[in-house]
Formats: structure tokens, sequence, C-alpha cells
């Protein structure tokens, strides 16, 4: 098959020689005559063949590689097919079925298949497309996700996609293999009833699931605030490893409303749920806590929020350093790309700073094994926490 090429300008291959698979409009010397969307063959200045990617022409990233390769290869059905059962495996080694049905399949860059991500949950596969070339080949991705037993997909477009990237195609089940809302599934033997249609992100924030296990295995005898708290992750795995009190605190009623209903899937009672703004209830309740949980949405979703974000960051950890009892402990976390693992922890610092109490890391948190970082590709890190002991 023959494939439309971009041509680089001379020098502009460097990053794609050490396999960052975004091409930057600036490289850019030749355009494909091919629509957005296309499959494009990524080439030097010299006409060596670098790889293949999705052709974006009215996007900053104007191709994002999934294959690097200096011989020409056919992208076929099965081509995808074996993308996604070499994800499928991996996952395999780290994530038990037995205890934990929800995790993420195929984390864009970080599995080698840039513009797509597929969250599972149980027998449902979730799939949200970025750009539109992944739109282009979703048969072949559907496909390949049926022939691993994952009969019901749903497809979930954000409205930014569809206006950015002209992603058409979205929030529907795919071959009318609807399933009714919610789907049953579990974390590490706790149950949750996730919505994939009207939930956040694709019905759950998976991607802190080995941070609530860790905060579980402290929680013991503990009474604990988890503030952010949407479906109630954090608070159930406290509850679950016999924390004696738990406060979940979110701003959305539905949001408190769905944590609510899934302690009572497990059989607890020992929590309320409270609808407030966190940063009010922080400043506000008369209670202090064991262990505080910071988990708030990305506070910068571009690099020109991050002053505002950071501090935003640091009011709210300085509100919490201040709530916790003596002894106490703090899990704070950011999921805004734009604020690296160093900016976070002097964020941190600031706010401890202020507190004028004795502040130390116990341990530096990250994202889960299910959630790869391509080590060529930085920008896939985004998850950062802070395990903190305050005096
Ligand atoms: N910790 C959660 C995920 C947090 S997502 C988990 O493990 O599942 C962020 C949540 O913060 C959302 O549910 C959103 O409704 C809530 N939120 C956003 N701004 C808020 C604010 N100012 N006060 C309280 N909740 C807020």
């Amino acid at each position: 098959m023959n494939y439309e090429k971009i041509i680089l300008k001379s020098g502009r291959e460097r990053s794609l020689l050490n396999r960052h698979p975004w091409v930057f409009s600036g490289g850019v010397k030749q355009m494909p005559k091919a629509p957005n969307g296309s499959i494009v063959e990524v080439r030097t200045n010299a006409d060596e063949l670098l790889g293949y990617g999705f052709f974006a022409p009215n996007s900053q990233i104007m191709c994002r590689l999934f294959e690097f390769t200096s011989e020409p290869i056919e992208i076929n059905a099965n081509y995808w097919k074996n993308k996604i059962t070499r994800a499928f495996d991996y996952r395999k080694q780290f994530i038990n079925n037995d205890q934990t049905n929800i995790y993420r399949l195929i984390h864009a860059e970080g599995d080698f298949f840039p513009g797509i991500i597929i969250d599972i949950y149980n027998h449902a596969a979730v799939c949200q497309i970025l750009v539109k070339g992944v739109e282009l080949i979703s048969q072949y991705v559907f496909e390949a996700l049926n022939s691993l037993g994952f009969n019901h997909i749903y497809l979930k477009t954000k409205q930014s996609t569809q206006l950015l990237e002209n992603v058409t195609d979205g929030n529907r089940w795919v071959n009318d293999a609807i399933l009714t809302m919610p789907i049953n599934a579990k974390e590490y033997n706790i149950q949750f009833n996730i919505d994939v249609e009207k939930g956040q992100k694709t019905g759950f924030f998976i991607d802190q699931r080995e941070n609530r296990r860790m905060l579980g295995e402290l929680s013991m005898g503990k009474t604990v605030l988890n503030t952010f708290s949407y479906s109630g992750g954090f608070s159930l795995s406290a509850l679950k490893y016999g924390a004696t009190w738990v406060d979940s605190v979110d701003s959305s009623k539905d949001a408190v409303e769905l944590a609510n209903q899934n302690v009572a899937l497990n059989g607890f009672s020992n929590h309320e749920g409270i609808v407030a703004d966190c940063f009010e209830y922080l400043k506000q309740c008369q209670k202090t806590y064991d262990i505080i949980v910071l988990d708030p949405p990305a506070f910068a979703k571009h690099s020109r929020a991050v002053a505002n974000a950071s501090r935003g960051y640091q009011s709210l950890n300085k509100l919490g350093i201040e709530k916790v009892k003596p002894g106490g402990l703090i899990f704070t976390f950011s999921c805004s790309q734009h604020i690296d693992k160093d900016l976070f922890r002097k964020i941190v610092f600031s706010a401890a700073a202020e507190c004028k109490r004795n502040v130390r890391i116990v341990r530096q948190l990250s994202q889960p094994d299910d959630h790869p970082i391509n080590i060529y590709h930085p920008e896939g890190e985004y998850l950062k926490g802070l395990l903190l002991h305050v005096e």
C-alpha cells in the first residue's frame, strides 16, 4: 500500500530518531496531499523512512507516530489487532482479574498508540478517541476488542475533541451492544457501580488504584478525610482496611451520591458524603483527621495556567497540612501534566513552610502499571503525588 509522505526539514528528525512520537508543524518541509486523519509516512529531508503516523494538518502536532521503522510495512487489521493484543498481554502481568477488572488497556503514547485510550470495566471497554486518524481505523480497534472478549464497547468523545480534531463519531454503543448502566466492576475486590455514559472521564479514575490501596493499608483504626472524592475510590479503600470513619467531600451532588452508593454496595456505614467546596470545607470544618487525601482535578489544563494552578495547589496543601492531626498523613496529588514532579514538590514545600510544622516526605507517588510512561515521551508522566507525615 502507498502512503502519502511528510518530509521533515533538515535537522528536525532528531527527536524522532529518539522515538519521540510527535511531529510539530514547524518541523515540516513538505506536507502530504492527504486529508485529516490519513496514515502517512514520515521521512527525513534525505528521504529516509522514520515511521508511520496519523496526519492532522490543522493541529500543531501535525503527526503522531504509532510505528517507528526504517522498512516499509503494511498497516492493516492485523497490525492493530497485534498492537492491542500486546497491550492486553502486558496488562496480564500486572492485573489479577480475580480481584481487579477495572484497568486501562490502552494508554495512548504509553502503548505506542497515540490518539486513543481504552478503559476496561468488567466485560465492557470504553474507547475515548482523541484524533481523527483513530476514528478512521476504529473498526479494527473494535474487532480487536471483540476478539479479546470485550463485546460491549462504548465510544466516548469529548466535545473539545469533536471541535478541535473533527472526530464526529461518539457517545454510542458500538454495534448496538448496549449495556444498561451502571456497570458493576471491582478494584482489589472493592465493588464499584460505574456509569460510563454519564460519569466523569470514562467513568472512573482508574489511575489512582495503587495509591488508593496504599492509603487503605495505612488506614486501620484511623479517621480519614477524602477531598475531591468523586465516586469514593479512596474512601472505600480506607473503609475496607478498617478506617474508623471516613468523610468524602465533593462539590458535585451526583459524585457524592455515587460515593454513598458505592459505600452501601460494599456494606459500610461509617461514612458521610458531604457536598461542599473542598477549600471551604477545609477552612471551616471543626474536625481534625488522621489521614487527609487531596486529589483535585487538573488545575493547569494548559501551560498558560501554571501560575494560577500553582497558587491553587499551594493553598489547598496549606489547608490540608493545617488540618491533619499531629503524626498524621497526607496523600497529596496533582494530575496536571504541565506541573512536573519538581514544581509540585516546590509548591508543597511552600505550603508546608507556611504552616510551620515538621513535614516529611514518606513516599513519592505516581501512576500505575496500566498507565505506563513511554520513555521517549516524558509528557505521558502526568500523575504525581507525595505521601507526607506531619508532626
Ligand atoms: N479522587 C477521585 C478523583 C477526583 S476527580 C477518585 O479517586 O476517584 C476530581 C473531583 O473533584 C470531581 O469529582 C469534581 O466534582 C470535584 N471537584 C472539583 N472542584 C472541586 C471543589 N472546588 N471542591 C470540591 N470538589 C471539587
